[in-house]
């Protein structure tokens, strides 16, 4: 329960041009922060530079503006953000919440592909850093899945957070950055329910506060498979962006009627953050199975 206006977040990674299931997920956070009077910000994951694509983040950012969909703080960029990341590893290290490894794939496939031990002597100049998890569920309240739980140690093993090559890894980046941005509602895929216990986890490591969690259901295509960057991959530039939006507003399970075709589509936003129904949310995602 949260008493204070929320503080929400998009959190693309520029790996490809932004589909209806981003559109989803930024309508969904910007929605549920903007219409209980929060803000709303967006941050570029680059941390990653092998899987991004040159000027794709500045392609993404330009797509949300055409939908009205603009962060109340200036961007903020992973790539730039290293040494508040090594800072959270320093201090995990030197509490003994995470340890340098240098299993090898093989080592790992081998243990069934879940590292609770390890086996390879360790040059701390090419290991990995890994999470210790602990041998106990792990469990939160997702604002629409309800109740998850997880042994992390049964269904992840020692989480990596900075891996071998030097690239620090997506769960140590969202966790310091939802932190020290005073993110308190996280809203996003259902493909990262299950990601969320260890990020949990890790905040704890950390004496980060929990944000709340509201995890959206993927939109799917046809074959019922989750829509991927390359899928679609011009979707929201060449569709006609009033039926994307739509679609998207559709998709959380909102009054159609609220939105008009020729309106601008600052009015059209505002019209869904004013007539958007958390319950309705709610409803469509109790009727939808878990991924
Ligand atoms: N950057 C991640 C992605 O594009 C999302 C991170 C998040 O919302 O926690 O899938």
């Amino acid at each position: 329960t949260q008493t204070s206006p929320p503080r929400g977040r998009f959190a693309p990674s520029p790996t490809g041009p932004l589909h209806l299931g981003s559109l989803v997920a930024a309508l969904g956070s910007y929605l549920m922060a903007k219409s209980h009077s929060g803000q709303w910000l967006i941050r570029v994951e680059d941390i990653d530079p092998p899987r991004e694509i040159a000027g794709m983040a500045r392609r993404q950012l330009d797509e949300l503006a055409r939908f009205g969909l603009e962060s109340d703080e200036p961007v903020l960029y992973q790539s730039g953000r290293s040494m508040h990341y090594d800072a959270a590893l320093a201090r995990l290290l030197a509490d003994g919440k995470a340890f340098y490894c240098s299993c090898t794939r093989t080592q790992l496939a081998a243990a069934g592909g879940i590292h609770r031990a390890c086996v390879a002597p360790v040059d701390p100049r090419h290991a990995a850093i890994r999470l210790r998890v602990p041998d106990a569920e792990i469990g939160f309240d997702d604002l629409l899945y309800g109740r998850q739980m997880q042994r992390l140690d049964e269904a992840v093993g020692d989480v990596v957070l900075k891996r071998a090559d030097g690239l620090y890894a997506y769960q140590l980046a969202v966790v310091v950055d939802d932190a020290l941005q005073g993110i308190t509602q996280v809203v996003r895929g259902a493909d990262l329910l299950d990601s969320t216990p260890r990020q949990i986890f890790l905040q704890r490591q950390l004496g980060y506060p929990q944000p709340e969690y509201a995890h959206i259901p993927l939109v799917l295509d046809v074959g019922g498979h989750k829509l991927s960057k390359s899928h679609w991959a011009a979707a929201l530039a060449d569709e006609d962006r009033f039926e994307a939006f739509r679609a998207a507003w559709r998709h959380l399970g909102q009054d159609a009627a609220v939105l008009a075709r020729g309106r601008p589509m600052a009015a059209n936003l505002a019209a869904a953050v004013a007539h958007f129904d958390h319950a309705a949310l709610a409803v469509t995602v109790t009727a939808r199975a878990r991924p």
